[in-house]
């Protein structure tokens, strides 16, 4: 009787649990989303199902890469998974740097060169507005889905705060007076682009 409660248990236990992949080996990216995603979902890294080339993102716009990044871990690898791409769109640079953000300043991928460049093609900007969007496109089970985040918020001069990654030391998002940079994980998290579209991501998993 002990036995076949247990092997129920286990049965069971195998049902909820979803195994999903992250195409992204981002440390940053992994911990923020692992925060918001419930434990009925196992999220793989790229490092975890052995995926260690760079996956190509050569489509231009957001929702482009994410599709194209998805696609690759599926098509190659057989997962489900789900990809995030993300843009910070500055209003008086129409959008820019969008898409182009991870090599604003150059193939080096230094966050400091492309806050620095940002901050100077700003310098004589009254208009400070800019919103980080994050794209993740979902496929499951041979269907994808695509979710959305956007946050509004400011490009200031000086960086601010050590957390975060990429432009976060420059990002104030409304309603706040500190940058994503000084905020703690789990406060930039609740608030963030990425943050919403796990939102909306993890609702749609759940009433599967
Ligand atoms: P990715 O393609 O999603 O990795 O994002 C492209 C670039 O946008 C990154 O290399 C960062 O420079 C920037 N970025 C993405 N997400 C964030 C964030 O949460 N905070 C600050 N910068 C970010």
């Amino acid at each position: 009787m002990f036995y076949e409660l247990l092997i129920d248990y286990i049965c069971k236990l195998k049902i909820s649990i979803m195994q999903l992949v992250f195409a992204s080996n981002n440390k940053n990216k992994i911990k923020e989303i692992q925060l918001l995603v419930p434990q009925s979902i196992q999220v793989l890294s790229l490092e975890d199902i052995g995926c260690l080339e760079e996956i190509p993102e050569t489509a231009d716009t957001i929702e482009g890469n994410a599709i194209q990044k998805a696609n690759y871990v599926t098509e190659k690898y057989g997962y489900n998974c789900f990809a995030d791409d993300t843009g910070l769109e500055v209003e008086a640079l129409n959008g820019e740097p969008g898409v182009y953000s991870a090599r604003y300043a150059g193939e080096q991928k230094d966050a400091n060169d492309n806050m620095d460049k940002l901050v100077l093609n700003l310098k004589d900007k009254t208009n400070r507005s800019a919103q980080f969007k994050t794209v993740i496109a979902l496929n499951l089970d041979g269907n994808q889905t695509l979710f959305t985040g956007i946050i509004k918020g400011k490009i200031i001069d000086e960086k601010m705060g050590t957390n975060g990654f990429g432009y976060d030391p420059i990002f104030i998002a409304e309603g706040y007076s500190k940058t994503f940079a000084e905020l703690t994980i789990e406060e930039k998290s609740t608030i963030s682009h990425r943050g919403l579209a796990v939102k909306q991501l993890v609702a749609f998993l759940a009433a599967k």
